[in-house]
């Protein structure tokens, strides 16, 4: 709750995995939650809505590409008119078709830049826009990935955009910490969702992200879309620019 009302959160790309995940965790606070989802079938975002509802939430269902300006500005305005203004955005949305690098072709480039990284930067302009105009604080949290850190051999026009997203969390924390906007990325590990079914039901794939990680076992959605929940909790109005690794310590482990 802020002030006795219910708070109001965006999660894009909150269909399934990460952001089903996130969102029903801001459902469990009792916030009123834009389910985000894009264009084609509604089931999953509906699933995700009755989730939130469950959870004790508020949820609104509203289909957009968040790589589409126009789309980003109409989702903007209906968000405005049926929720009001956000207090957290969570940007999350975001695909990893994965490919050889000499298979990725300008079309799979693009398309890839502009979901990923021109989405962010879309949402987050729109959104952040009410804030400033209502004089209103609130919390960018973008999922970025491990991936914005490390490279990896099929996700040549993946990793940049996570890059990114991270830098550009970082640029923005400079420009709306101002106005009492703090902007963050979280960077989840490995996490096993529908991006990633294909890749790790490769033979031997699990078993060495389970050697790999200490924590021995790949992520979960929930052990995002709670980080990502304690990111927008008062107690971390302080970190901005940051980035937060959620690996279960597949990173530091090297040697
Ligand atoms: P996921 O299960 O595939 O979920 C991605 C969600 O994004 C889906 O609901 C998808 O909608 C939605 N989406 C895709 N394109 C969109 C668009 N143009 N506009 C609006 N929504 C769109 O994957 P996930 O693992 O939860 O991924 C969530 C985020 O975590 C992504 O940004 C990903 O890069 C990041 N991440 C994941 C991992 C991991 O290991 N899983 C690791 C690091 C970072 P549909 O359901 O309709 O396809």
């Amino acid at each position: 709750m802020a002030g006795g009302r219910r708070r109001t959160v965006l999660v894009t790309g909150a269909a399934r995995g990460i952001g089903r995940a996130t969102a029903t965790r801001f459902g469990h606070e009792g916030a009123s939650v834009v389910v985000n989802h894009p264009p084609g079938e509604h089931e999953h975002g509906e699933e995700t809505a009755r989730l939130v509802r469950e959870a004790g939430g508020e949820a609104v269902l509203i289909e957009a590409d968040v790589a589409d300006p126009a789309a980003v500005a109409a989702m903007a305005d209906t968000a405005r008119r049926d929720v009001g203004v956000l207090d957290v955005l969570v940007n999350n949305a975001g695909i990893c078709p994965f490919a050889d690098f000499f298979d990725i072709d300008v079309e799979l480039w693009d398309r890839v830049q502009h979901v990923n990284l021109r989405g962010v930067f879309l949402v987050t302009q729109a959104f952040t826009r009410q804030m400033v105009e209502a004089g209103r604080p609130g919390k960018v949290i973008s999922v970025s990935s491990i991936s914005a850190w490390v490279g990896g051999a099929q996700q040549v026009h993946y990793t940049p955009t996570k890059a990114g997203i991270s830098s550009l969390m970082k640029s923005l924390a400079i420009v709306l910490g101002p106005h009492g906007i703090t902007c963050n990325a979280v960077l989840p590990g490995t996490v096993a969702t529908d991006i990633n079914r294909e890749d790790l039901a490769q033979p031997g794939k699990l078993e060495y992200f389970r050697q790999r990680i200490p924590l021995g076992r790949v992520g979960e959605p929930e052990d995002i879309a709670g980080v990502v929940w304690l990111l927008s909790q008062p107690e971390a109005g302080y970190v901005n620019g940051a980035e937060l690794l959620v690996d279960g310590g597949l990173f530091v482990n090297l040697q």
